[in-house]
């Protein structure tokens, strides 16, 4: 019989690593790797309805409507990709997200397994957004100083251009934050009370917080993840 499939959340304010840290652990668990914000860019780099809605949002720091959001998780999680289970990075971000989440998952009989809080100090979020550099063609996440490309200003998997994101900027980074604490925080305290939150510092180096995330996630698969 196949194992029960894995959907684990990775919580964080923006800057937190769960992106960087999304794109490993996926690859390396064989997980979809489930981004709304790079749904969103993607969308607008193919100048879709969608995309050009959600940069109305994006360019202020605010979050695009939860209706919106929702369906296109919803569409995302038909891919075949997500039959062992994903990583969602940056969703739920709101408590109509989470409870969304779960009825969608529901239907294909699955929930979320964990949900897993990377903490970082405020102070450290604002230095990893301003030096982060993102790749054209992939998203693939960079930042100038710790996690510098090879070649400056271009992709070490594809060689595509690096650009700065115009939301990343100082006073949109600011808002960010806010709204993090005003509307995602909240989801925290959702996963807590159901017992399945496990928080990991992500304030050490990149290969470190892979290797906690890790650990906590082996545990999680010796637990039995289809115990419910
Ligand atoms: P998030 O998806 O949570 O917003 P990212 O994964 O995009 O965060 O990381 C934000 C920036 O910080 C990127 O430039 C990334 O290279 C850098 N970064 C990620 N993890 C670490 C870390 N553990 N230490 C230092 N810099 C990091
Ligand atoms: P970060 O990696 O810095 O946390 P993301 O790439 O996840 O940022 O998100 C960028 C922007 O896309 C958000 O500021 C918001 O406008 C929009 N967005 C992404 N995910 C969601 C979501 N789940 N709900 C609403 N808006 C979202």
């Amino acid at each position: 019989m196949a194992a029960a499939p894995l959907f684990i959340v990775f919580l964080g304010p923006p800057g937190a690593g769960k992106g960087t840290q999304a794109k490993r652990l996926s690859q390396r668990l064989g997980l979809a790797h489930i981004a709304t914000g790079d749904l969103f860019r993607m969308h607008l780099q193919n100048h879709t309805k969608l995309g050009q809605l959600a940069q109305e949002y994006m360019k202020k720091g605010e979050l695009v409507p939860d209706s919106v959001t929702i369906a296109m998780v919803e569409e995302r999680l038909k891919e075949p990709d997500t039959a062992a289970g994903a990583i969602f990075d940056g969703f739920p971000r709101t408590l109509a997200q989470a409870e969304a989440l779960d009825a969608l998952l529901a239907e294909h009989g699955a929930r979320v397994n964990a949900a897993i809080l990377i903490q970082v100090p405020e102070a450290v979020l604002v230095e990893r957004l301003s030096g982060r550099r993102v790749c054209r063609a992939q998203g693939h996440v960079f930042h100038v100083k710790y996690n510098p490309p090879k070649v400056p200003g271009r992709c070490d998997y594809d060689g595509s251009e690096l650009y700065q994101r115009e939301d990343d900027k100082p006073e949109t980074v600011r808002r960010r934050i806010q709204v993090y604490w005003e509307q995602t925080a909240p989801v925290i305290e959702y996963y807590r009370s159901q017992g399945i939150l496990t928080e990991v510092d992500g304030n050490q180096d990149i290969d470190q917080v892979t290797e906690a995330l890790l650990t906590v996630i082996a545990a999680l698969q010796q637990g039995g993840v289809d115990a419910s």
